[in-house]
């Protein structure tokens, strides 16, 4: 008998507008001249090899820039990297997402009344690095052990990386809270629309799935964090780059797949996914039968 087998797609999935708009201004700026984009524009292997065809280059700090015009990423950068870019002589176009300048507001507000920063993200990220690099005292937590290394300040102003999961956020910020129970503990909702809407449109799919495919780069935040939130509520989860890494076994006796994908994720690439998994279905069929 022929399997039968529907795919679920999430109700906000890929691409936000934040990412789009970045592409479409690097793509602009390409045209125009030659241009070096700081750090990768997005962490999605097929968006990055599209801006290289057209030209672009791509630089680790502004002393590597080769070109006169420097493109900073929808991740954001600090003022004091701004300056030093400019002090080089480069024009700098900012991609920055208005929703990461929120973050950076949140952040900004929060030293300037007297609250020493704590930032829910992942340290080494290029956009937390945007967010701390004008502080000279901050502390980043991931981890509940990261809070527990926390030292007592009388003010402790939490901001997210725009990124985070928001329970993950809660659940530090009870724990500060609890930690430091004398501290006036200040938060900053940072976490952006798309992030909250395609985790809890991912949510609402991995319960309903067999199987859930999540497309996005390996080095993106916040695909693998939809990854780890699938997780939680189905057995079944795989994190692909592009429709190469589909594998026919995943889908052996599912009649349900969710598909999501991450924020940087171009629509064609979900869009060849879901071919591919179809097809695969197909195969997985023909092999019951
Ligand atoms: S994930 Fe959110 S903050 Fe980041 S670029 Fe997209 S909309 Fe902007």
């Amino acid at each position: 008998m022929v399997q039968s087998m529907r795919i679920l797609r999430a109700a906000h999935l890929g691409m936000c507008f934040g990412v789009r708009d970045a592409i479409a201004l690097a793509l602009e700026h390409a045209d125009a001249g030659p241009l070096t984009i700081l750090g990768d524009l997005v962490h999605n292997p097929t968006v990055l090899s599209a801006l290289e065809a057209k030209g672009i280059s791509v630089a680790r700090g502004p002393a590597d820039v080769r070109t006169p015009t420097v493109m900073v990423t929808a991740h954001g950068t600090s003022e004091r990297t701004l300056a030093r870019t400019r002090a080089l002589g480069l024009t700098v176009i900012e991609a920055t997402c208005p929703l990461v300048q929120v973050a950076h507001r949140a952040v900004v507000a929060l030293a300037r009344e007297g609250y020493h920063v704590v930032i829910v993200g992942q340290r080494d990220h290029v956009e937390v690095r945007g967010l701390t690099g004008d502080l000279d005292r901050f502390d980043v937590v991931l981890e509940d052990d990261d809070v527990l290394a926390l030292e007592e300040h009388p003010r402790l102003g939490v901001a997210a990386q725009t990124t985070q999961p928001v329970e993950k956020v809660q659940r530090l910020v009870a724990l500060i809270r609890r930690r430091f129970p004398h501290s006036d503990v200040r938060v900053m909702d940072t976490v952006c629309k798309p992030t909250k809407q395609r985790q809890s449109a991912a949510v609402e799919l991995a319960r309903q799935a067999d199987v859930v495919i999540v497309v996005g780069g390996q080095s993106s935040n916040n695909t693998r964090e939809l990854v780890s939130t699938c997780a939680r509520y189905c057995d079944r989860v795989h994190h692909v780059q592009t429709d190469a890494d589909v594998q026919p076994e995943w889908f052996e006796t599912a009649e349900v797949v969710g598909l999501t994908a991450g924020t940087s994720t171009p629509d064609d690439v979900i869009d060849r996914v879901e071919i591919r998994i179809r097809s695969c279905a197909t195969m997985s069929a023909c092999v019951e039968e």
